[in-house]
């Protein structure tokens, strides 16, 4: 375990939502802010007949074994829960990648005759839309197996005709109960979208499509001057486009009103293995300008033709 690596990784957009798997990360670290934050008499005020904890976050399960300082052998028990809801399904996912990155994956397999029966139907709990990078198979990184994860993956992990489609596709028909847009640390396609114009041009004109869907969430990137933290914030920025952009498709809206679905973003970090959760509306909220920069981008698509349905 990496745990050296971990425990500074967030140096921008941290939040609530990511601070608690940030947590996670700071594995054997001694104790808990809130724990330093009690008062001495505040432990004897607490009786049997007064309880006083609040009611369990979804991943409550994972955050308080791990804040008790939980060992490897520990996490490899948790149980994933049954994902037949939003949060569980979450949640299933947290776990799995908690084992991914603390060395103790189980890379769940079926058995010969599991792996037959599969072939009746798929119910997959989440779907996944991911960058193609070779170092983030979805899968793994949240220790799935088959049958687990609808996964999409395509560079930069964007919005677009066939990765709307085939999310659409798995909302309407499969059981899934959320859809994560995940970027990852180092990748290629922001960091080629970050390019001038005139390189971006060079591009063949697939490549260019792609770059495209990238630009206008790197349109307003605040001035960080470290490269690595710059590029952080450009993945996660284009994660914040991406899902914006998912939650105007009217079959994600309508399953997200009906409770069916939850959408969010996700970071994913190569050097830990850590997925950091975009999750409430502050985490994934676009600036003015990078909303102006879609708007924009939107305009210049429409009146190209060969390009006119990739927005819903
Ligand atoms: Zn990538």
């Amino acid at each position: 375990m990496k745990s050296h690596e971990n425990i500074n990784r967030r140096a921008v957009s941290v939040t609530a939502g990511v601070a608690m798997i940030c947590g996670a990360l700071s594995w054997g670290q001694t104790t808990s802010h809130a724990a330093d934050a009690v008062a001495p008499g505040a432990a004897a005020a607490t009786t049997r007949t007064q309880p006083v904890q609040p009611a369990p976050e979804p991943d409550s399960l994972l955050a308080e074994i791990i804040k008790k300082g939980a060992t490897m052998e520990e996490v490899a028990r948790l149980r994933d829960p049954v994902a037949n809801n939003p949060v569980d399904a979450l949640r299933a996912l947290k776990t799995g990648n908690a084992r991914f990155y603390g060395g103790v994956a189980r890379r769940p397999d079926l058995s010969a005759n599991e792996r037959r029966a599969q072939i009746l139907s798929q119910t997959p709990f989440a779907v996944v839309l991911g960058c193609s990078d070779s170092r983030v198979p979805t899968e793994l990184v949240y220790d799935q197996g088959l049958g687990s994860i609808f996964s999409i993956r395509v560079a930069g992990n964007v919005i677009e005709p066939a990765t709307s489609g085939s999310i659409e596709y798995a909302v309407e028909h499969l059981k899934s109960h959320i859809v994560v847009v995940m970027g990852h640390e180092g990748c290629g396609a922001v960091k080629a979208a970050m390019l001038p114009a005139a390189q971006r041009n060079k591009e063949p004109a697939n490549v260019r499509f792609l770059l495209d869907r990238i630009v206008p969430s790197i349109a307003s990137l605040p001035a960080i001057r470290d490269d690595k933290a710059r590029m952080r914030e450009a993945v996660i920025s284009n994660v914040r486009l991406q899902v914006h952009l998912l939650k105007q498709n009217p079959v994600v809206t309508q399953a997200t009103k009906n409770g069916k679905i939850t959408v969010v973003g996700a970071y994913y970090e190569i050097g830990s293995g850590a997925v950091d959760f975009l999750e409430t509306p502050e985490e994934l909220r676009l600036s003015a300008a990078e909303l102006r920069a879609i708007a924009q981008q939107v305009r210049v698509s429409a009146n190209a033709p060969q390009h006119s349905h990739q927005d819903h």
